[in-house]
């Protein structure tokens, strides 16, 4: 038998997709555990991908996706990220996820450092193994909403560092990056010459602040930013997303794509420029709603005495399981014991780095009756489980 040898051989898969997939398709369960709408994908963007199902050869394509997709890709970018890029910039990619992926096995050669936020969207931990990169944590700010600190971010840049990888409105802190902000961390990212890796997969979501784009600060094509439909148009399973990459980097990024998928389905291009080109008051209205569960969510934790932050976007919410002073909660074991004993699945907050280990994440992305018994489920769980390990 060959040896398994590959970077990925030994990486274990990250403990929030581990849940997420034992309870899918259960509707036994409390679902609070994934970034999943509950929203249906408007009807229009269905309907698009249907005629064109219907009436067009699914054929091959170009590996950067049809003219007609990134054309509206590169003007929802001008009209939400407030740049203009020219459209061979424009890849389209297999959600963000295959964005993000394409960007890293390009920016990144074995053994190099990617600076990633702590805490951070579970998913860049396989992402990085896959590219050879490592990964280097800088940290967000529990006290100041999940901000970070720019001397931190610098205090964690090494010789080995080549991209700096921002997510705002940022998941799981739901943090909005101020202009200011933003501002600098590409100016510090010019200074220590690193590429920046923008995850904004979540720009429709924003409730205070505005949302900036790191690419608006780019003076030398060091900024590559990655969108999706997957969120603001309730499109998960679609996997249509994008990646907007400096001239010079786009034609790496076309071939990243391209070898790992050759192209998206025509009916999902199709569908996607009828998301991004069509009436956007179905945005407006799933992030008013997810405003409300939000603001729900916050008054539920309020109430309880455990609100300790106020989420400024995205949709999803961080709950302590312990105080300081109180012994550390092993969040896996928390979630896991969660979902068999009462049937609530949340997200263990070490998914998402050590500096969210004793923390549970819930997604804001249900109901607002689901989010009422789950939260409120799951916050008096923690206090049973805290007697538990006291005793
Ligand atoms: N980036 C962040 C921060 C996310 O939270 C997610 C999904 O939850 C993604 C990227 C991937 O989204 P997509 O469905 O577009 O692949």
């Amino acid at each position: 038998m060959p040896e398994l040898r590959t970077l990925l051989a030994g990486q274990q898969p990250n403990p929030m997709f581990r849940i997420a997939a034992r309870v899918h398709g259960r509707d036994d369960i409390l679902h609070l555990e994934f970034g999943e709408p509950d929203f249906a994908t408007p009807p229009h963007v269905v309907e698009a991908g249907l005629r064109s199902l219907r009436d067009e050869r699914q054929g091959y394509g170009p590996g950067n996706g049809i003219g007609a997709l990134r054309a509206a890709i590169a003007e929802r970018v001008r009209r939400v990220n407030r740049f203009a890029p020219a459209a061979d910039q424009v890849i389209a990619s297999a959600g963000g996820t295959g964005g993000l992926m394409a960007a890293l096995l390009c920016l990144c050669q074995r053994d190099d450092e990617v600076l990633v936020p702590d805490p951070a969207w579970a998913g860049y931990d396989a992402m990085l193994a896959a590219a050879g990169a490592r990964m280097v944590r800088y940290p967000l700010q529990p006290a100041r909403g999940w901000q970070p600190d720019l001397e931190a971010v610098e205090a964690a840049i090494s010789p080995r560092s080549r991209v700096l990888l921002l997510n705002s409105p940022s998941n799981p802190g739901g943090a909005v990056f101020s202009r200011e902000t933003i501002e600098r961390l590409v100016a510090l990212a010019r200074r220590h010459d690193l590429w920046v890796l923008s995850d904004e997969c979540y720009d429709e979501f924003v409730f205070e602040g505005e949302h900036v784009s790191p690419a608006c600060f780019d003076e030398d094509g060091r900024v590559v930013t990655v969108g999706t439909c997957s969120k603001a148009y309730a499109m998960t399973g679609w996997r249509a997303g994008w990646v907007v990459a400096p001239e010079r980097l786009a034609g790496s990024v076309t071939l990243a794509v391209s070898a790992a998928i050759n192209n998206l389905p025509l009916f999902v291009q199709r569908a996607a420029v009828a998301a991004l080109t069509g009436p956007q008051q179905c945005v407006r209205e799933m992030a008013a709603a997810y405003r409300e569960r939000r603001d729900l969510a916050v008054g539920l934790l309020r109430e309880r005495g455990a609100l300790q932050y106020l989420p400024q976007g995205a949709f999803y919410l961080l709950a302590a399981l312990s105080g300081d002073a109180e012994p550390g909660v092993d969040s896996v074991a928390f979630a896991e014991a969660l979902i068999a004993e009462w049937g609530i699945a949340i997200a263990p907050g070490v998914a998402f780095g050590p500096a969210t280990a004793r923390y549970a994440r819930v997604s804001l992305a249900s109901a607002p009756e689901e989010l009422r018994v789950g939260i409120s489920g799951m916050l008096d769980f923690a206090a049973t489980w805290r007697q538990r390990a006291a005793t």
